[in-house]
């Protein structure tokens, strides 16, 4: 009985590695990063496609309808979250923008200050507010 009250209190928890491939799980939608639009995608994958990549929204969204998304981004090619997680040292000492979750500021990841969520202290993590 105490192993199955276990595995009932167990939080599903979905680690957001700190580099990933556009050929990667979505965790909101479960399907590739690279066949998903704006609105599908988490917001610091978001980032990545208009800070790193250099495509504007509309460019992605025609890329995803023709199915060349991987053309541009290639779909083994290692993409670096290292922005996102150097932001999550800001977060401690400043109150999140007004409206947006205390946990994550709106980008769906949270950081793991003293690892209870992930076992690693300052891992990301898909926030409770993303719902999945
Ligand atoms: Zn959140």
């Amino acid at each position: 009985m105490g192993a199955l009250a276990l595995l009932d209190d167990e939080r599903y928890v979905t680690v957001i590695p700190e580099r990933f491939r556009f050929s990667d799980e979505n965790p909101l939608t479960l399907e590739p990063f690279g066949r998903n639009k704006f609105g599908d995608l988490p917001p610091y994958v978001e980032d990545v496609i208009t800070d790193v990549v250099g495509l504007t929204e509309a460019k992605w969204e025609a890329l995803v309808d023709a199915g060349e998304t991987y053309s541009v981004v290639g779909p083994f090619r290692y993409y670096s979250l290292a922005p996102l997680f150097q932001s999550f040292a800001a977060r401690k000492h400043r109150p999140g923008p007004t409206g947006m979750c205390p946990d994550c500021w709106g980008t769906l990841a949270a950081c793991d200050t003293d690892g209870s969520v992930t076992g690693t202290v300052g891992a990301a993590f898909v926030c409770d507010c993303a719902g999945v």
